[in-house]
């Protein structure tokens, strides 16, 4: 265990929404430190072109020169995962993966989501090669090709419909279609081919998807293969502490200020919830990193 280090406000997560908020943060002269590994960021595999004044830049481009921005700002780095958060007196006790303990008057949380993997073979391999988590972010990409989404409930279902207006075909693989009659209805009318009853087994290509493979032995020829199980929080750090989480315990509850229930405490970007998407990230991550640079100096001040 290495000495205990001391900050005005310390920034869990290192994607956009931890970047804008170590930035912002570090510029109202807080001391502040930001944790986590950039490439474990959604925006390091990402391509962004809906982004105000960026066109066709890679998100490990943005992570890096935004990194450099903090950097300049202030701000400081550490590329660690934290393990364990407590409340003690007036500090948040920080406890690092590489066992640095962290002391700080305010915590800000942009850990992000994870979104759920399939696991099949050629997923991880052929992401960002037609393998997508987001249907928003990359439908534009699929213009008349064919394209697949898998997933059974009302993300996957109206994923497709927006695919619908921009592919050929869109195939929809879900072991059992969980939605609203209303909802499978314009499925059916949109002509979306549903293949009810089966589970991926296999995504194939070589630089790009080629077809995915079904349990049933049966290939689809495809260009684009949109994963849409919905995404889970990072929140059993946000729960130790006696954070308030959404009805389905997946985001973290924040009011506008990017204030939780808990005093010092905030949140920004996809783990307060959709949109999932890096402008709402950097907005979010901005409020928030005012809002805890000015916390922690009153606190000073008393
Ligand atoms: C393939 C792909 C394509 C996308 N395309 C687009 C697009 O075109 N346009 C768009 O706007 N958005 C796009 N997105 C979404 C965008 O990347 C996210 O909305 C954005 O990155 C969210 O930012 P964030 O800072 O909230 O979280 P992330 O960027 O996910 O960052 C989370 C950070 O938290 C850290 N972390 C997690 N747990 C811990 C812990 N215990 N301790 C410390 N740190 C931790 C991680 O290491 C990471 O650094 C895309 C995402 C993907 C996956």
């Amino acid at each position: 265990m290495t000495d205990i280090q001391l900050y005005d406000v310390v920034i869990l997560g290192s994607g956009p929404a931890g970047i804008q908020a170590a930035i912002h943060a570090s510029r109202k002269k807080a001391k502040t430190l930001m944790l986590g590994r950039p490439t474990n960021s959604s925006l390091y595999w990402a391509h962004i072109e809906n982004y105000c004044c960026m066109f066709q830049v890679t998100g490990e481009e943005i992570l890096h020169i935004g990194r450099e921005q903090a950097k300049k700002s202030g701000a400081e780095f550490m590329d660690e995962d934290v393990l364990k958060v407590e409340h003690n007196g007036q500090w948040y006790e920080l406890l690092t993966e590489g066992e640095h303990l962290i002391r700080t008057r305010t915590l800000i949380i942009a850990t992000g989501t994870t979104r759920n993997k399939l696991g099949i073979p050629g997923e991880k391999q052929l992401l960002g090669k037609g393998v997508s988590y987001c249907v928003d972010c990359d439908a534009g990409f699929f213009r008349n090709e064919t394209v697949v989404v898998v997933g059974s409930q009302s993300a996957a279902a109206g994923g497709s419909l927006t695919l619908a207006e921009y592919a050929s075909t869109v195939h929809l693989v879900c072991e059992k279609l969980d939605v609203a009659p209303s909802l499978r209805a314009r499925i059916e009318a949109k002509g979306i081919i549903v293949h009810e009853g089966r589970k991926p087994t296999e995504i194939r290509g070589e630089n790009a998807v080629e077809s995915i493979t079904l349990d049933n032995g049966e290939s689809i020829e495809a260009a684009g293969i949109f994963i849409e199980l919905g995404a889970k929080g990072v929140l059993e750090l946000a729960s130790t502490l006696g954070i308030q989480l959404d009805e389905n315990m997946r985001y973290v509850e924040v009011d506008r200020k990017l204030s939780t229930n808990v005093a010092g405490v905030y949140a920004a970007g996809d783990i307060t919830g959709p949109p999932l998407q890096m402008a709402k990230a950097v907005g979010e991550g901005c409020v928030a990193g005012i809002e805890a640079a000015t916390y922690a100096k009153k606190l000073k001040n008393d």
